[in-house]
């Protein structure tokens, strides 16, 4: 199992992407994880993305795809395991270091509030991890819409991440997301309070439509260790805004394979989102489309064209580019990797 590549996704690529990307990409959000993470028994939703790869993605199955889908470029990343708090985060973490070299591969341990700072920091060390991946679904004393980011990340925690400059990729709760005035207030708290630590917001704060981001970047923007991944956003406008708004330098492209390799697109509707689906997986808010009225490609190249066209849209310079692809991430995980683990 895996992805169907077609002649249409290769055009798509050919014609539209080969000539925008750089040589280099550094993919700076995969989930990745082999048998020895999933725990005894443990059955994944008949809908998950996850079925589509015989239940696991591993960093050979990432690679692969990666050969067709880009062809040629060298291919550099950040991943962490399938944030559930029915995986073993020791194995998880135990596998993202046997897959990582800290030259062009970094990994993440995902971390739960529960988890006991002693443990996290055997985690870390052991493993020669960079930073921590903290999920909502952690949270278990609290409905999911009540999570807040300081729930997600408790102070030990991020004191510990200050102390050695590990990356934390957070993916901000709650409702309105990068509106929401708590976590507007907590995204900047988090990033003063813990200078050392370098906060990624994953999928540009989950900002899937335009309401959603505009007028809400100005805060982490002035907060000189905050970056964003773009992760699953294919919003040309929300893309455009953020290069105008946000230090191109703190900006990293993510893919969220394997998700990614999904066919499908996230559309704006009436100030929301959906995924539109052109397969049967549950992803968020998604809309199958069953009649196959459409054709898809991968929300992988949809991603791209987004990122192309708001470029240029936004004017942005080949450096930047390159920055935004390549050379923000590996100088940040680089960097993380020499002030913990040497050289
Ligand atoms: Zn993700």
């Amino acid at each position: 199992m895996g992805v169907d590549f077609k002649n249409t996704d290769r055009q798509i690529y050919e014609q539209e992407l080969e000539d925008f990307l750089p040589d280099k990409i550094f993919d700076a959000h995969v989930h990745l994880f082999d048998e020895s993470c999933v725990p005894e028994g443990y059955e994944f939703p008949t809908k998950s993305c996850y079925r589509k790869f015989d239940c696991k993605f591993t960093m050979e199955d990432y690679l692969g795809h990666m050969d067709k889908m880009l062809p040629g470029h060298e291919l550099h990343l950040n991943h962490f395991g399938h944030p559930s708090p029915d995986f073993d985060l020791d194995a998880s973490a135990r596998y993202t270091g046997k897959v990582s070299d800290n030259k062009k591969y970094y990994g993440m341990s995902m971390v739960s509030p529960h988890d006991k700072i002693s443990n996290i920091r055997k985690r870390i060390l052991d493993n020669r991890l960079v930073g921590y991946k903290p999920y909502l679904d952690f949270v278990d004393w609290k409905k999911p819409i009540d999570v807040t980011i300081h729930d997600m990340l408790p102070a030990g925690q991020m004191r510990f991440a200050d102390e050695r400059g590990l990356a934390v990729v957070l993916h901000i709760p709650r409702s309105g997301r990068l509106t929401n005035p708590l976590n507007q207030k907590q995204m900047v708290d988090i990033c003063r309070r813990y200078p050392g630590a370098k906060i990624i917001f994953a999928h540009i704060g989950r900002a899937y439509y335009l309401k959603n981001v505009v007028g809400f970047l100005d805060g982490i923007a002035e907060c000189p260790n905050a970056y964003l991944d773009t992760a699953m956003v294919n919003h040309e406008g929300v893309l455009e805004y953020t290069f105008r708004n946000f230090p191109i330098d703190r900006i990293l492209f993510g893919s969220d394979a394997p998700i990614a390799l999904l066919r499908g697109k996230s559309v704006e509707i009436n100030n929301q989102y959906a995924y539109l689906m052109g397969e049967d997986y549950e992803i968020g808010t998604a809309i199958y489309d069953a009649n196959h009225a459409v054709d898809f490609t991968f929300f992988f190249y949809e991603q791209i064209r987004g990122i192309k066209l708001a470029s240029l849209r936004a004017g942005l310079s080949k450096t930047d580019i390159k920055g935004i692809f390549f050379n923000n991430a590996n100088s940040l995980f680089s960097q993380i990797a020499k002030q913990n683990f040497g050289k």
